[in-house]
């Protein structure tokens, strides 16, 4: 590392469910909708109004939590599988009830992991060769999210308006240890937990909507040989509102800085761990500095305590097993078996993983069409990938499927500017491979077919081909010269191979 010192971060995720509906209502979970459209007495905390726990946000947060690798409520002292939901009382506008139902000190799960992927991923690196890293994960819990409320920002003073469409979201909250060490090593853990929990249909994800925000628990420690642990660790600042991953990047790396030149300016000792207060602050992405909020005096007192209008939940192996196999293949175990089964290269599996399950259940047709993986997975990044790219669409909606593209793979010219112009024509045109390659006026031709020709001339000369057989070799000649005159610019001495072959069958 260049800098003498070491960055230590830990991250804060917060994630709203994929659910049709809110986590204790039966208000629409959507984003968008006209503001407070999608709230009742429940989620207004109106008097009286009971909640009613969601059966599926639960179900997608365990599933989270299995694939994060998570202990499921197993708390000392307690019932295997029991957890509970508490309040956490504040008071905020965009929070009318005045508490948050969330989970305290037994959360749904705790102590799992996360390995993220931190080597300099290239594409020369081969199958085996990536380098991966272990984030510790404290816990993952539910809770609801709280309302919002949309400042005026002209400056003119205008009300501060309140949206109570959010409140009452399904939130998963998936705390980190502080084990990651740069800003890369931060926007990859976001970007593994990202791909996951898409993956398996937990969260979208969508930073700009807000279903996925990020805090950063974020300090230094400094090499220093007479200090009890060898190092002075700087006070925790956690910043907040980070939208971007790349914002998450450049507020850590931002306060790195920061930390370590208030370190060497500071001659009296009051910056060092003990004398001074953790501190909360927001990232400006578009001056790129954090700005301080508070100094927090000690962790806020939240009155936590039970919530009395829930039971508690008591999760059975059975209901883990069931989530464990709607869960499907998980990104890790998927980037291994793309190694395995198809050769191909860890940066390969990384890059097709990366890009969703269609598209990875795309290349398995090709690549078990073609027979050739390694092949597939070049071609789609030469041809696929860009032109979804261009027309930006989805794998899915893309009009050559797996199918027509191993076909075209199979016939496609090998000179790959040719290849480039079929399947370009294929795609602007509509038409089939065969079609193409006839519209780009390109003379190769793949063996089969040509095969299939020699095959038509020898069934439309049947007097050649029975002159042929009496002995007459010469007769073999008409046909070649059928084919020639048909395919022009193919090569002499393969239509005589394939003419050979041929008759050697009638
Ligand atoms: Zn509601």
């Amino acid at each position: 590392m260049a800098e003498p010192y070491k960055i230590v971060i830990g991250l804060e995720v917060h994630v709203q469910l994929l659910t049709k509906t809110k986590l204790f209502c039966g208000c629409l979970n959507k984003f968008g909708l006209p503001p407070n459209s999608a709230t009742c007495p429940v989620c207004l905390g109106l008097p009286g109004a009971l909640p009613v726990m969601n059966e599926h946000a639960f179900r997608l947060a365990l599933r989270a939590a299995i694939a994060l690798n998570c202990q499921i409520a197993s708390h000392p002292g307690q019932v295997p599988g029991f957890t509970k939901w508490d309040r956490k009382n504040y008071y905020y506008p965009d929070l009318p009830k005045n508490f948050q139902i969330s989970q305290y000190d037994l959360p749904f799960s705790h102590d799992g992991y996360l390995d993220i992927n931190i080597g300099q991923a290239s594409p020369g690196r081969q199958a085996g060769g990536e380098q991966t890293k272990r984030i510790g994960i404290i816990r993952a819990h539910l809770e609801e999210d709280a309302g919002k409320n949309l400042h005026d920002e002209s400056g003119k003073g205008h009300d501060t308006l309140v949206d109570l469409n959010r409140t009452g979201t399904p939130l998963l909250e998936i705390v980190s240890h502080p084990d990651m060490n740069s800003p890369e090593e931060a926007i990859a853990y976001l970007e593994e937990i990202r791909l996951l929990l898409r993956e398996i249909g937990v969260s979208d994800c969508e930073m700009q909507e807000g279903s996925l925000r990020c805090d950063a628990n974020v300090n230094i420690h400094i090499p220093k040989a007479d200090e009890p642990k060898g190092y002075v660790a700087t006070p925790l600042v956690e910043v907040k509102n980070l939208n971007s991953f790349r914002g998450v990047g450049r507020a850590i790396a931002y306060e790195a800085k920061r930390h370590y030149d208030e370190f060497k300016a500071d001659t009296k000792g009051t910056f060092r761990f003990g004398y001074m207060l953790k501190t909360t602050a927001g990232w400006d992405d578009a001056k790129g500095v954090t700005v301080v909020q508070r100094h927090k005096e000690e962790a806020a007192d939240y009155r936590y305590f039970p919530e009395p209008d829930l039971v508690p939940i008591i999760v059975t192996a059975e209901l883990i097993e069931a989530v464990k196999a709607e869960t499907g293949e998980l990104p890790s175990v998927q980037r291994n078996r793309l190694q395995k089964d198809y050769g191909l290269t860890a940066y390969d599996a990384q890059v097709l993983t990366a890009k969703g399950r269609p598209t990875v259940a795309y290349f398995e047709i090709v690549a078990e069409s073609i027979c050739d993986g390694k092949a597939a997975s070049n071609r789609m990044s030469d041809l696929i990938y860009p032109a979804l790219a261009e027309r930006k669409e989805e794998i899915t909606e893309f009009p050559i499927d797996a199918a027509a593209f191993a076909k075209f793979l199979k016939k496609a010219p090998t000179n790959s500017q040719d290849r480039r112009d079929v399947f370009k024509i294929m795609l602007e045109k509509g038409v089939s491979v065969e079609e193409a390659i006839g519209i780009a006026g390109i003379k190769e031709l793949d063996e089969s077919a040509l095969r299939a020709a020699v095959c038509q001339a020898i069934a439309a000369n049947p007097k050649s081909v029975a002159d042929f057989k009496s002995g007459k070799t010469a007769a073999a000649n008409k046909i070649k010269g059928e084919v020639m005159k048909a395919n022009k610019g193919v090569p002499n001495d393969l239509v005589q191979r394939l003419l050979d072959e041929e008759l050697a069958r009638v």
